[in-house]
């Protein structure tokens, strides 16, 4: 979501003139759009102030905007740390974010009528062959640990005929090769008629070489129909993002997400019995408050069985204002990392086993940049793939065939063997 709002910013500061400054010191205003999901990323804001104030000496004109998801609480959560932040000159939500221009420049008049969301801000696209697309944005769920819901206020789904205009635009006329539709659970989008599934399927109507991802699902409400539309589709990747924060059903009921272990697990295979080759990610949270050593034993088993493509897992933290943050935080630093080292060794296992039976065979990668002689890209199923190659090739799609896996992703060469139209599984 961060990654598509500093698109939209870039927008507004560019239509008031802005040209991105290649260096810090050079800048006259400094916007930092932050995420507050983790602690991490509060702390970075915090990190900043003394290089800051140090600029804001040698630059009186300079000026420092906070946005993003740290800013939406605002009062309850950064009063007691505003000493800390005193080098910035505005807080302002991201729903807000038009307001920029009068804040900059204040005796003139702007009208503020037509971007009253900011999702329909058009965005300066960070790339050219890759794009992210807001669907949505907010949420309704509460899970007990998470800001978001706080952060970002009630889910509200975007103008689907807005959405689809976008998507022509970059799909028809500007060619781009990837589009990926984003929300904190695109699963309950809901605009008029349109349900996310078939948003999905009207863009999939779109005529071109592209690929179609979305994020984030959250399992509780992925239907049958998404997976039907996924499984029938011509440019959705077959990749699913599932987090499941625990392996737990004590753990996710005091998380309040809603499902157990059984219906994920039932989820996961109804999943793999319609789309076999499907490349299956999850979120996971080690160390939430009186986690204790046979309920992580649990998200273990769940790991060693599900046997995930990737897995982005957190130590817990605290977020005031949430309701995990009534429970003592009890589970020691040293502790959740050493969980989480437990999990990273067996996605290492797991995954590396998986991608080991992709070698030999050919994939289509896009690739996405260039370095030293060397292309990086991605797969259809999200593995990242490393082959030698030019420039030049940076936005386009090329045959790779897989020469060896690591765990960090994939290696390959470039061939001119065509890859099978129906895509064949790298892990079968
Ligand atoms: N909407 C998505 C997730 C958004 S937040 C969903 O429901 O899955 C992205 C990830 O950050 C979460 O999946 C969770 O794993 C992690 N996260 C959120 N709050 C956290 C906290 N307080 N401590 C640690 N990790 C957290
Ligand atoms: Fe946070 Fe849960 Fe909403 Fe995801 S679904 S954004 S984890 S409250």
């Amino acid at each position: 979501m961060n990654k598509s709002d500093s698109e939209r910013i870039a927008t507004i500061c560019k239509g008031l003139g802005y040209k991105i400054s290649e260096k810090i010191e050079n800048a006259d205003l400094i916007i930092i759009n932050t995420c507050k999901v983790r602690q991490s990323a509060e702390n970075r804001v915090y990190g900043l102030a003394d290089k800051i104030s140090e600029l804001k000496k040698a630059n009186k004109n300079l000026k420092v905007v906070l946005t993003g998801c740290i800013v939406g609480i605002e009062t309850g959560i950064l009063k007691k740390d505003q000493e800390k932040l005193e080098f910035i000159d505005l807080f302002l939500n991201i729903d807000n974010i038009d307001l920029l221009a009068t804040f900059l420049f204040p005796n003139k008049n702007f009208d503020h009528s037509d971007t009253n969301s900011y999702l329909e801000i058009k965005p300066v696209y960070k790339s050219n062959f890759q794009a992210y697309i807001p669907i949505m944005t907010g949420c309704n769920n509460f899970c007990s640990y998470c800001v978001v819901p706080y952060a970002r206020g009630e889910e509200r789904s975007r103008n689907s005929k807005k959405i689809l205009e976008e998507a022509e635009e970059l799909i028809l006329n500007k060619k781009y090769k990837e589009i990926t539709l984003l929300g904190q659970n695109v699963n309950s989008y809901k605009y008029e008629k349109t349900n996310f599934h078939s948003l999905l399927s009207e863009i999939d109507k779109i005529p071109g070489k592209y690929w179609l991802r979305f994020i984030t699902s959250h399992p509780k409400d992925l239907s049958d129909a998404l997976i039907k539309t996924v499984e029938n589709s011509k440019h959705i990747t077959p990749h699913f993002h599932l987090p499941v924060q625990s392996g737990d059903n004590e753990i996710l009921k005091k998380m309040n997400r809603n499902y157990t272990i059984e219906y994920y697990k039932e989820l996961i295979e109804k999943i793999r019995e319609k789309i076999p080759n499907a490349a299956i990610s999850t979120d996971i949270i080690v160390g939430f408050p009186q986690e204790a050593e046979k309920q992580f034993e649990n998200t273990v088993k769940l790991f060693k069985e599900i046997k995930f493509d990737m897995a982005y897992i957190a130590q817990y933290s605290e977020r005031k204002g949430t309701a995990a943050a009534r429970l003592e935080d009890n589970i020691s630093a040293l502790e959740k990392k050493k969980r989480k080292t437990v999990l990273t060794e067996i996605l290492k296992e797991t995954a590396l086993s998986k991608d080991k039976k992709g070698i030999g065979k050919v994939v289509e990668i896009l690739a996405t940049e260039w370095k030293n002689g060397f292309l990086l890209g991605k797969s259809a199923h999200y593995k990242t793939v490393k082959f030698r190659g030019s420039k030049k090739l940076v936005g386009k799609f090329i045959n790779v065939k897989i020469t060896d896996a690591q765990f960090w992703g994939l290696k390959g060469k470039m061939t001119n063997k065509k890859r099978p139209l129906n895509l064949k599984p790298l892990n079968k």
